[in-house]
This record gives structure tokens, C-alpha cells and sequence, in this order.
């Protein structure tokens, strides 16, 4: 989906799939692309130009790696979450067979907007998920460092930081079961994932910092894991749709 010119604005894509002669000939540029440099094959968003309303002109295309005119570029350098690939491709006068179209002509921003809020909501487990094992590894360094002669679980201030941190993880976390098991019933859950994924990314951040913070000094060295967490709890509220929009979505279907 993402271009470089547009993410959260997923209708204002560029990218294009003209119809010529039987085949689809695509064009553009797509950026931030997850394992785009390891796929074989890629699902990819983009416009048919001769339709103008851009939610009836967005459709989803199959393209194999190796096609000409599909060029993978460089792989970004991020902050976080280097072990996965995030890519930048290209397309040339890249042509597919119309076969490789997803779904019926134009119904591609129909089918986006249906699955994304699946994608979110793995951003959600994600999210607790980091949370809980952020907590876990600090529970036993503040039961082990010791300042002022004692432990610093012992300080009441400490003990306020992991309690507090528990409720909000025990609380995204039933949220979260929940919308499991709506998802899984069939269930729209729109509006609540759209509040679930700003709400538990934002506090998976907060659990990140306080639980660095607790390390004191050793947080802020590579050894300890606490460290790479916190790099990679960040990106929590931009992908998948920033916490923003996720904000917009929820209100929209509010009727507000
Ligand atoms: C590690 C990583 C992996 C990614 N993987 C993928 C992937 O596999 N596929 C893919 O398609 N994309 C992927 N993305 C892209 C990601 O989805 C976008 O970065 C994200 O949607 C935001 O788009 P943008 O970066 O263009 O920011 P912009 O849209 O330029 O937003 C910039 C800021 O403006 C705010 N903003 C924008 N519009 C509004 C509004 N209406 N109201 C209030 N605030 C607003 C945003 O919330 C944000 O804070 C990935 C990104 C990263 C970092």
C-alpha cells in the first residue's frame, strides 16, 4: 500500500494497473514495504487510471518476483525491528496477466478496509505481548539490584511502576481476548480494534519506558534486551495505520 508520497492516506495512491490488451501493466513506486526484499510474491494496491473515484479505482494485483519491470530496492535502515526487511520497490511497465487480479475489478479499498482490521489487530497482540515480557524480564532485575542497601523492588515507588504496569497490561489484555474472540466469530470489530491497537501500542510504549527506566543505566546498553525492546516497541504506533487514524476510523464510526 504505502508510497512514498502517501501512507495514511491510502486513497491518494499513485501507483497504477492500466488494462492493455488482456494484461495489466503496472507503474510506480511503493516504500516501507514489510519483507519486501525476502517475497516471492507481493500483494500490491494500486489504481486503474481510467476510473477516477479513487475508492472504485483502487484494486489488489498478484505480482511474482522476477517479473520484468519489478524492481526490489534498497532495504531500509531502521531504528528497530532489524531482523525484518522493510523495502522500497519499483515498477516499470511491469506487466501481469488480468488474471492476477484479487477479487472483483475496483474492489480492492473494499477488501483493504475489511482485512485491515485484522492486521491491526495482530498489531494489538503485539503489542501486550511486548508489554508482558517487557515486565517479566524487570520484575527480576528489580528484585536483584540493590541500591541504598536494599532491593529496588522494595521501593515504594518501584512498586507502584510494576503494579500500575500490570493493570494496564491486564487490562489490554482482556480487551484484547475479547476482540480475539469477536474476530473470530465473524464479528466487526472496527471501531474496537481502531481503539484497541492506539490504545495497547501506546501502552506497550509506556511499559517500554518505565521498564527501561527501572534498569537505570543498564537499559540503555545493547546487552540487555530491555534496550532493543524499547527501539522496537516505537514503531508500535505508526504501522498498521498510526494511532491517529486509528483515532479518525473510531470517530468516523461513531458517527461523530
Ligand atoms: C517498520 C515498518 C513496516 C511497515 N510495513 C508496511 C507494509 O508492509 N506495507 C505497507 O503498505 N506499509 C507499511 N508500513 C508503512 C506504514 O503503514 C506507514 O508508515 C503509516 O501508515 C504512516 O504513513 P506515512 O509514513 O506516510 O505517514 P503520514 O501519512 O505522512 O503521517 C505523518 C503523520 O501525520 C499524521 N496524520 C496523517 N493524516 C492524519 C489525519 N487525517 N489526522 C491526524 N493525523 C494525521 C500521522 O498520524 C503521522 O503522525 C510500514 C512502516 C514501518 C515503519
Amino acid at each position: 500500500m504505502t508510497e512514498p508520497n502517501t501512507g495514511s492516506d491510502l486513497a491518494a495512491i499513485k501507483t497504477t494497473a492500466a488494462e492493455k490488451g488482456g494484461d495489466i501493466i503496472i507503474n510506480g513506486q511503493k516504500t516501507f514495504i514489510s519483507n519486501g526484499i525476502n517475497c516471492d510474491l507481493l500483494v500490491l494496491a494500486a489504481r486503474d487510471p481510467a476510473i477516477e473515484n479513487p475508492y472504485q479505482a483502487i484494486g489488489l494485483y498478484l505480482v511474482e518476483a522476477g517479473t520484468p519491470g519489478f524492481e526490489k530496492g534498497k532495504k531500509i535502515k531502521k531504528i528497530g525491528w532489524k531482523g525484518q526487511d522493510t523495502a522500497e520497490l519499483f515498477f516499470s511497465d511491469c506487466r501481469i496477466p488480468a488474471g492476477n487480479r484479487l477479487g472483483e475489478k475496483g474492489g480492492g479499498f473494499m477488501m483493504l478496509v475489511q482485512k485491515l482490521q485484522q492486521e491491526r489487530l495482530m498489531c494489538c497482540i503485539i503489542a501486550v505481548a511486548a508489554a508482558e515480557r517487557m515486565l517479566e524480564m524487570t520484575i527480576p532485575y528489580c528484585k536483584e539490584r540493590k541500591a541504598f542497601g536494599k532491593p529496588i523492588s522494595k521501593f515504594q515507588n518501584t512498586q507502584f511502576k510494576i503494579v500500575e504496569m500490570a493493570t494496564e497490561i491486564k487490562l489490554g489484555r482482556t480487551f484484547l481476548d475479547k476482540l480475539i474472540m469477536d474476530h473470530a466469530e465473524g464479528k466487526n470489530i472496527v471501531v474496537e480494534v481502531s481503539m484497541a491497537k492506539y490504545w495497547t501500542t501506546e501502552m506497550a510504549m509506556r511499559v517500554a519506558d518505565q521498564c527501561l527506566q527501572l534498569h537505570g543505566g543498564y537499559g540503555y546498553c545493547e546487552e540487555y534486551p530491555i534496550a532493543r525492546a524499547w527501539r522496537d516497541t516505537r514503531v508500535m504506533s505508526i504501522f498498521a495505520g498510526t494511532n491517529e487514524i486509528m483515532k479518525t476510523i473510531a470517530a468516523k464510526f461513531m458517527g461523530l
